[in-house]
């Protein structure tokens, strides 16, 4: 997702109180940010977070925080945010290529990749987030039972994201190539902004949920 660059975006989240500055300092650090010793939940590449503020509303017991890569993007979350303030839920802007200088070990329980960019040329494959790079990136931040839940209705890159799971030598916990129509995956399952408008266009979701 790439919105028009809004000028003072950058100023804006830099004195934002829900984001977080200079987040490689917080690194070890999220469960005193937040205040408490609940979960913490990730999504990369949130976009505008209508996902992650679904969930931290129904979740007061589960802490979360959003990254996302383009600050115009990003500002419309907090948009969102003061409208309808959560205590549970932080922003990041940042490539996600790092994340592994942002959070120590065991620091997240799960992490959620919802529509993320395809990057269909072969020679940007390792930057897609499913990539076994990025499997390598968050296997050194999750819980040991920490899990990766993605979903996309892009057919070549869940099948790209089913063989980098194997080569990551993670495994499957579940996967189903019509999720709103799988019974029990769909269970709870909460939309996306691009999962609403995907679906309601017909195409089947795919979603995986991968462990080690
Ligand atoms: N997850 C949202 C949804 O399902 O509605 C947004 C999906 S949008 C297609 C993908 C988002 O991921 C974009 O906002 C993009 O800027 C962000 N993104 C892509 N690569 C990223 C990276 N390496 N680090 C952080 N954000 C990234």
């Amino acid at each position: 997702m790439r919105l028009r660059n809004i000028p003072g975006s950058r100023q804006i989240i830099a004195e934002n109180p829900w984001c977080i500055q200079e987040p490689e300092k917080q690194k070890g650090c999220w469960h005193t940010i937040f205040g408490n010793q609940n979960p913490i939940h990730i999504e990369v590449g949130m976009g505008k977070g209508q996902f992650l503020m679904t969930l931290a509303g129904k979740n007061p017991n589960i802490n979360y925080v959003g990254i996302e890569k383009y600050s115009s993007v990003l500002l419309r979350a907090l948009q969102k945010m003061e409208e309808n303030p959560l205590d549970n839920l932080k922003f990041i802007r940042m490539d996600a290529e790092t994340i592994a200088d942002v959070f120590a070990k065991d620091e997240v329980d799960r992490i959620y990749l919802n529509f993320s960019d395809p990057w269909p040329k072969d020679r940007h494959a390792k930057r897609r987030l499913t990539s076994k790079e990025f499997f390598a990136r968050y296997d050194k931040i999750l819980t040991g039972d920490g899990q990766v839940e993605f979903k996309t209705d892009n057919t070549m890159l869940f099948d790209f994201s089913l063989e980098q799971v194997e080569l990551a030598g993670w495994r499957l916990n579940a996967c189903t190539r019509d999720l709103h129509r799988n019974e029990e995956m769909n269970q709870g399952n909460i939309m996306t902004e691009y999962e609403e408008r995907f679906s309601g266009q017909g195409n089947a979701i795919c979603k995986l949920i991968a462990v080690r």
